[in-house]
């Protein structure tokens, strides 16, 4: 049976977008389901666009998602090298041979020619199209006698080496995830293949590579549909067999109208990036936010495919393992941050509690606090169903660690009473005396009295919360109190009465 090898072919032009990972992400399952290859090539010959740190990124991203290539720059292999400018030497000569065949050719019209011919085409309201019906026309060895486009190629005049499109002939070919499609080669134009500053294009280079390599399925975003003719053309030129080819459907943005992008992220406040990348400080990371990667790994997997049941958590080896390109969405998947972080939610709580103390005591001593890993374990159990992200533990525990150091406005107009504050203090007093500070013997207390006094439960409870809190937040208040201490419990509460007493 035929050897699967997919790659994911990035090109290092700044940081790697969640719709890349994804991209990679299928290759890597598509890969290990079928006991294939997976491959990451660098596509970097345009080098205009170009970034620095841009291919280190993507590596990293790729480790930290768990999507680790079998073959690339770092892992090597017998196909390589795997950077595109590596390979550089290996692309004219292909160039030259769809010249010798005659399905390419030299094309020398200078950049301001071209733009001359786009203008007077605007002009008269049409879309200029280097093709068939026009070549005949330009400056090129098609149109220009043997002796004078040789003479031109002596003299070093600048050129490029365009493909040959056929004027009118339906191209037929097949698409994993779109099923079959048609195209006239009417409706495309003459592709430049090579450059003329000596290097490939995209186009060349990606068809050369994946012939080389022997990649079986071409995986891809549906972005690169629309040269998908060309590159069935191209092998066709070159008479090799074409890989199968599989387009993703977009990522969409929160709404569904249109693509998912880094300014979305921005205005919505949630990162489209797997990392931070350190070139621009707005671009946020999934991992820096706090996400978990078995999390964002999950949930991107379900970002344009199904697995045709409920199931909503996935381990990798469970995606590997149902995994099918039949199950990929055709149309756009709707990027959705509150359920990003429900994931994060799922993965967080199956943690353990010591995982997470382990986690969070980091967040506990850089705000200059110490507690034992247990004593962390106990807080963890508390608030562990209410946040999504470690981060979160303290916003949701801070009063275990520091007495509240402001009291909630709105709390205190709503629920402090002029009897509020001799309540407390009768309330402090009940907790005084007891010999053990218990949740349990705390609680029983304190209903007893309220119940004995025949006092509203509610008001004295909010306000107490109020005095221990600072808000009306946090979890149950016998919790809370038998955490702090008796101690501490009575300190609050002085305090509390205090501060708000002489502001009513
Ligand atoms: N270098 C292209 C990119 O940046 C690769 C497209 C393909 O997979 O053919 O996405």
């Amino acid at each position: 049976m035929l050897q699967v090898r997919v790659r994911f072919a990035p090109s290092p032009t700044g940081p790697l977008h969640i719709g890349g990972v994804r991209t990679a992400l299928y290759n890597y399952l598509f890969a290990k389901k079928n006991n294939g290859v997976f491959i990451l090539r660098i596509e970097d010959t345009d080098q205009a666009r170009l970034v620095e740190g841009a291919e280190e990124y993507i590596m990293e991203s790729l480790k930290w998602c768990g999507i680790i290539p079998d073959e690339g720059i770092i892992e090597g292999g017998k196909y390589g090298p795997y950077r595109q400018s590596d390979r550089n030497r290996l692309f004219r000569q292909y160039a030259d041979i769809l010249v010798e065949k005659g399905e390419a050719y030299y094309a020398f019209d200078t950049p301001e020619q071209l733009e001359k011919l786009r203008t007077e085409s605007e002009k008269k309201g049409n879309t200029f199209i280097y093709n068939a019906s026009i070549r005949g026309k330009l400056n090129n060895s098609v149109s220009l006698p043997e002796s004078e486009w040789k003479a031109n190629l002596e003299k070093n005049k600048p050129y490029v080496i365009r493909y040959k499109m056929p004027l009118n002939e339906d191209i037929h070919f097949d698409d994993l995830v779109r099923g079959h499609i048609v195209v006239n080669t009417g409706t495309l134009d003459d592709k430049v293949l090579f450059k003329s500053d000596g290097m490939p294009t995209y186009h060349l280079a990606n068809i050369v590579d994946d012939h080389l390599m022997e990649i079986s399925h071409v995986i891809r975003g549906e972005e690169w549909l629309p040269s998908l003719p060309l590159h069935v053309m191209l092998y066709r030129s070159f008479g090799w067999e074409a890989p199968l080819f599989a387009h993703l459907p977009l990522l969409l943005k929160p709404d569904g109208k249109g693509k998912l992008s880094k300014r979305d992220g921005d205005r919505m406040g949630f990162p489209v990036f797997p990392l931070y990348w350190p070139y621009d400080e707005t671009a946020k990371g999934y991992r820096e936010e706090g996400y978990y990667p078995e999390a964002f790994v999950n949930m991107i997997a379900l970002l344009g495919w199904n697995p045709g049941t409920e199931q909503e958590i996935f381990s990798m080896e469970e995606l590997i393992n149902l995994f099918s390109i039949e199950r990929v969405h055709k149309s756009g998947s709707r990027f959705d941050p509150e359920k990003a972080k429900w994931f994060n939610h799922q993965y967080l709580k199956h943690r353990t509690n010591n995982q997470l103390a382990l986690e969070f005591r980091d967040f506990v001593r850089a705000r200059g606090y110490h507690m034992d890993i247990i004593e962390l374990e106990t807080l963890i159990s508390l608030v562990k169903e209410r946040v999504s992200f470690v981060k979160e533990i303290w916003q949701e525990t801070d009063f275990f660690f520091k007495a509240p150091e402001t009291y909630d406005q709105e709390v205190i107009k709503k629920r402090w009473k002029p009897e509020t504050s001799e309540l407390l203090l009768e309330l402090k007093s009940v907790l005084g005396n007891l010999e053990v500070f218990s949740p349990l013997s705390t609680e029983q207390a304190v209903k007893a009295w309220i119940e004995e006094k025949r006092y509203n439960t509610g008001a004295i409870m909010n306000a107490f919360r109020l005095v221990i809190v600072g808000e009306s937040r946090g979890p149950h208040m016998f919790d809370i109190i038998s955490w702090i201490g008796q101690e501490e419990t009575r300190k609050r509460i002085d305090k509390g009465v205090s501060v708000i007493g002489k502001q009513i």
